[in-house]
């Protein structure tokens, strides 16, 4: 694998509804190296969790590739890009990514199930790092938004991925709780974790190594 974990080559993406047409992003590049963490930031509308989701390979764009880890990611078959997924991605979407019907625990080690990969945390570590190891058998609707956004980090983490996709990851929780979890982010960061953080929050902006503004799906120079 070469430095660079993410390479995003001038992507478009439009939404067509009746006569209304969205240009969601309008030839958007990014290139993210190994341990780097890049911060997006926008007004809402602005294409940043489209941006993402293109990224993460759970949307295709309209033009324009994704390559992960040195792979291409975009435009190829549903089964090829949840493999890239699986092992190279960690997503965590405003959606959540828990499974409702499982417990912390159960979804941790269902990603890591299908990962494939071997050089992984162990479940207990990876909930004591995000400070939820307490509530490893609950329920995500048992979970506080604080703790259930932490336990989905933990998942995001769980493949030890190559790239880690967010956002708004600290969107529900006190200050104290975001602090801990960015110095996690710098922790994954230097052992080679890629990031990229969509975020409102300062103090995520604040440990990244750059941050980007998006505005109607171009970037704001
Ligand atoms: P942000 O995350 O910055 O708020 P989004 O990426 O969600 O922005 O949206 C960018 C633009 O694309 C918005 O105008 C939004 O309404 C539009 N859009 C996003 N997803 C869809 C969709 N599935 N169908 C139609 N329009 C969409
Ligand atoms: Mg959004």
């Amino acid at each position: 694998m070469s430095a660079t974990r993410l390479t995003a080559d001038s992507l478009y993406r439009f939404f067509r509804a009746g006569e209304e047409e969205t240009f969601a992003l309008q030839g958007v590049g990014l290139q993210v190296e190994k341990g780097e963490i890049v911060a997006v930031t926008g007004p809402s509308g602005s294409g940043k969790t489209t941006l993402l989701s293109c990224l993460a390979g759970l949307d295709e764009p309209d033009g324009g590739t994704v390559h992960v880890a040195g792979e291409r990611l975009s435009h190829q078959q549903e089964h090829l890009r949840s493999r890239l997924r699986a092992r190279y991605i960690g997503v965590l979407f405003q959606s959540g990514n828990l499974l409702e019907h499982l417990t912390v625990r159960d979804n941790i080690r269902l990603v890591q199930g299908i990962s494939g990969g071997t050089d992984r945390p162990g479940v207990h570590e990876l909930l004591r790092d995000v400070g939820v190891a307490p509530r490893a058998g609950a329920l995500p609707r048992q979970l506080s938004g604080g703790e259930a956004a932490r336990a989905g980090l933990a998942v995001a983490l769980a493949n030890n991925p190559a790239v880690l996709l967010a956002d708004e990851l600290t969107g529900e929780v006190d200050g104290e709780t975001e602090r801990r979890v960015l110095a996690l982010l710098r922790e994954r960061a230097r052992a080679g974790t890629a990031m990229v953080l969509v975020t409102h929050s300062r103090a995520v902006a604040a440990v990244a190594d750059r941050v980007l503004r998006l505005r109607d799906g171009r970037w704001v120079r």
